[in-house]
């Protein structure tokens, strides 16, 4: 008889996006005369720039003929792209990762889950509260969790982000083995500081625990003294595991490339307490699981680092944050408290008099004609917030926020 990974059964069925689906759905039928603005999933709307597109075309060239065709290529990815990263995304920055240190992937969201693995089960996970579903469900499918209950899923540490703590965490009670975060934050949009980082860096630290930091929103970052990479704290290398996307950067969520980086310094113990290092662990599960990212795919992506490249890719992050700074004004001026924006393509908004996430959503589907997404779907601290992303083109973002300002 065939048995199922029975922690399966504790996953909450996927319910936020499909909900907000059947909604949007059930308005459309009814109105069909209404113009349906989607504010909702983070998925970008710009296409890929000219010297991307072109780098992809000549790999595809490469590819169909002879003298140049490639079959697999390195697990690991590339050294071409290895090093631009290596370059470009950190030593150009001054923080010393070599390329070796880097791997190539088909997606962030396939690598915070795949991580999980070469961690023990005993391992405490902490997670923010919101927060973006992936790292909680993949902790539950990994078998490091109890049941969900009213909300949690017990045995994970939920750390709250809410107004009152600026929405970056504060150090949990209990101690964690890994703790996954996420700055520029997906949903609330919100940074942490360096000094915030440090903090964080110190604990793990001194608990010997690992941090799983998700940067795929770094390009984002506008302001100065943000920190863009947990590397820029002091010691990171020897506590945090950094993924990267070129998904939301550069247009990748369709054309799929990401990456990690292990540093060759980061240990995690067996029973005994003896130390291993974590990168030879992920350079065997990749090398076994894994026969890496297309070869057009990794040349389109190290066209990112070229000098047209980072001028196209720049003029798009800056297209999606002016309609942040769009949206952030309007929703301000009409008397919403705003979060987010600044450096991330996601504005974060308190509703009023206390109305619950799923109600402003319907009152905007139905009075508005816009989607957004219910901060209670991502977690119970979400519940009164609602969650704008500014991948809309420019006429719909001014559009939907006109329509905003005039809701009774
Ligand atoms: C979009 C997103 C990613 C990127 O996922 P890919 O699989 O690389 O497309 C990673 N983390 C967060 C929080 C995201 O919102």
């Amino acid at each position: 008889m065939a048995k199922i990974n029975e922690n399966y059964l504790k996953l909450q069925a996927g319910y936020l996006f499909p909900e907000i689906g059947r909604r949007v759905t059930e308005f459309v039928n009814e109105h069909p005369d209404k113009k349906v603005i989607k504010m909702g999933i983070g998925d970008v709307t710009q296409p890929l720039p000219p010297s991307i597109v072109k780098a992809f075309h000549e790999g595809v060239e490469e590819m169909a003929k002879a003298e140049t065709f490639k079959g697999y290529g390195p697990e690991q990815g590339y050294a071409f792209l290895r090093e631009a990263i290596a370059k470009n995304a950190y030593q150009d920055n001054g923080i010393d990762i070599p390329a070796g240190d880097i791997f190539i992937s088909d997606g962030s969201k396939c690598d915070t889950g795949n991580i999980q693995e070469i961690f023990g089960n005993s391992n405490k996970i902490a997670i923010c509260d919101p927060v973006y579903p992936v790292y909680a469900d993949t902790t539950v499918m990994s078998g490091k969790t109890g049941e969900f209950d009213a909300g949690y899923y017990n045995g994970i540490i939920y750390m709250p982000c809410t107004k009152e703590n600026g929405f970056t965490p504060d150090l949990p009670v209990e101690t964690p083995d890994l703790i996954f975060l996420c700055f520029p934050n997906n949903p609330t949009g919100t940074v942490a500081t360096k000094d915030e980082l440090k903090k964080w860096v110190d604990f793990a630290t001194k608990n010997k625990s690992i941090i799983l930091y998700d940067a795929a929103y770094e390009a984002f970052i506008t302001e100065e003294d943000i920190p863009h990479s947990i590397y820029e704290i002091e010691g990171a290398k020897k506590v945090a595991i950094e993924f990267r996307s070129f998904s939301k950067t550069a247009g990748f969520t369709g054309t799929r490339c990401a990456y990690t980086v292990v540093p060759e310094e980061l240990m995690a113990y067996d029973g005994e307490g003896r130390a291993h290092s974590v990168k030879r662990l992920w350079n065997r599960r990749q090398s076994t699981k894994f026969n890496g990212v297309s070869y057009p795919v990794q040349k389109a992506a190290a066209a990112v680092y070229s000098e047209e490249g980072k001028k196209e890719v720049a003029e798009i992050v800056a297209y999606y944050l002016e309609n942040a700074r769009i949206m952030k004004a309007s929703l301000a001026d009409a008397g919403y408290e705003v979060f987010g924006g600044i450096n991330a393509p996601y504005i974060w908004v308190k509703t009023k008099n206390h109305m619950s996430s799923w109600d402003f959503f319907d009152k905007v589907l139905n009075e508005a004609n816009v989607v957004g997404t219910p901060g209670s779907g991502f977690g119970p601290a979400g519940e009164g917030y609602f969650r704008f992303s500014a991948f809309a083109d420019r006429d719909s973002t001014i559009e939907a926020m006109e329509r905003i300002k005039n809701l009774k």
